[in-house]
């Protein structure tokens, strides 16, 4: 198995961030990096006050937060993944998007190195086949908060080698996490059935079956779910929840995945949820 002690986070986004805190809490060098200067600041910042609430909340030393951010770098120089033994991709959910970042990601990464993405539903076998490695990618799909969601959903492209795919899983484990296979289909598993349900949710708010606020508190005091779904959908990025509803229904070709005009509406009017303050809910 290959040794991962230096690891690259592409996408200092919700995901990207909190997948470079895992790693740093781990002792793993991370090196985060952005095309944009303030989503870096913005990252770095949410991380202090992440890992600051586990020291608050006694689960984790102060010395052991300030070794996790003395792991940290941020920069836009794609330059600095040529040391790297894995490189994890979170940038927005957008296919050509992520073809031409795995493009730079397989230029500046040294040979040996893995590729991973942490796409929501986009074809890991595609990604793949896209960089010189389509061996030593895979699909590493963390949950939102990442430093606190159990799950990692691993994804093997059609041509992932076996030890790519160990050493991914170990990696996960040793991060405290369960990793937990699927196949490469549109979604995987979890936003196959995630998604068409929060998409559900927003055809129920936009034919006035009810209010956002019952819709969510019927599925949360019915189905005993944590959040509502719309709630959900605010956390996740009405913009990301969009673009995995479009790749459901291109990929599976099936009209019972079609977005909600609603959920398109508020992408339009750049209303995507809590990262820009206001979705289906306002926030401060
Ligand atoms: P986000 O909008 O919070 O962040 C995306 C980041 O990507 C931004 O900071 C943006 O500047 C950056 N970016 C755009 N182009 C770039 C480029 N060329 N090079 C480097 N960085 C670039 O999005 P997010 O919620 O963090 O989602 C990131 C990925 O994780 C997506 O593929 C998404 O589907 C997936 N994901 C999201 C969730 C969720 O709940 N939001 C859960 C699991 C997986």
């Amino acid at each position: 198995m290959a040794e991962i002690a230096r690891v690259g986070v592409v996408g200092a986004g919700q995901m990207g961030n909190g997948i470079a805190q895992v790693f740093a809490s781990k002792g793993v060098h991370v090196v985060m990096l952005d095309v944009n200067e303030e989503a870096l600041k913005k990252g770095m910042a949410t991380i202090q006050k992440s890992l600051s609430k586990l020291v608050e909340k006694g689960k984790l030393e102060a010395p052991a937060m300030a070794v996790a951010i003395s792991m940290l770098r941020t920069s836009s120089d794609y330059g600095l993944l040529k040391d790297r033994d894995l490189v994890i991709e979170a940038a927005t959910e957008n296919l050509e998007l992520k073809r031409k970042i795995f493009s730079q990601i397989d230029e500046a990464a040294p040979e040996g190195a893995i590729l991973a993405t942490n796409t929501s539903s986009i074809s890991i076998t595609t990604l793949a086949a896209g960089t010189r490695r389509p061996n030593k990618f895979i699909g590493m799909h963390f949950m939102n908060p990442v430093p606190l969601m159990q799950l990692v959903e691993i994804i093997r492209g059609l041509d992932t080698d076996d030890e790519t795919y160990k050493t991914i899983m170990d990696m996960a484990t040793r991060l405290g996490k369960t990793p937990i296979a699927c196949n490469d289909f549109p979604g995987f598993v979890s936003n196959r059935i995630l998604l068409p349900m929060i998409n559900e949710a927003v055809y129920a708010l936009m034919e006035g079956v009810a209010d956002a606020q019952s819709i969510d508190q019927i599925m949360k005091l019915g189905m005993n779910h944590p959040m509502g779904p719309l709630s959900l959908a605010d956390l996740i990025g009405l913009d990301t929840c969009l673009a995995i509803m479009q790749v459901l229904h291109r990929d599976l070709g099936d009209s019972k995945y079609r977005p909600c005009p609603l959920l398109k509406k508020y992408v339009d009017a750049g209303h995507l949820g809590r990262k820009t303050g206001r979705g289906f809910y306002k926030y401060e």
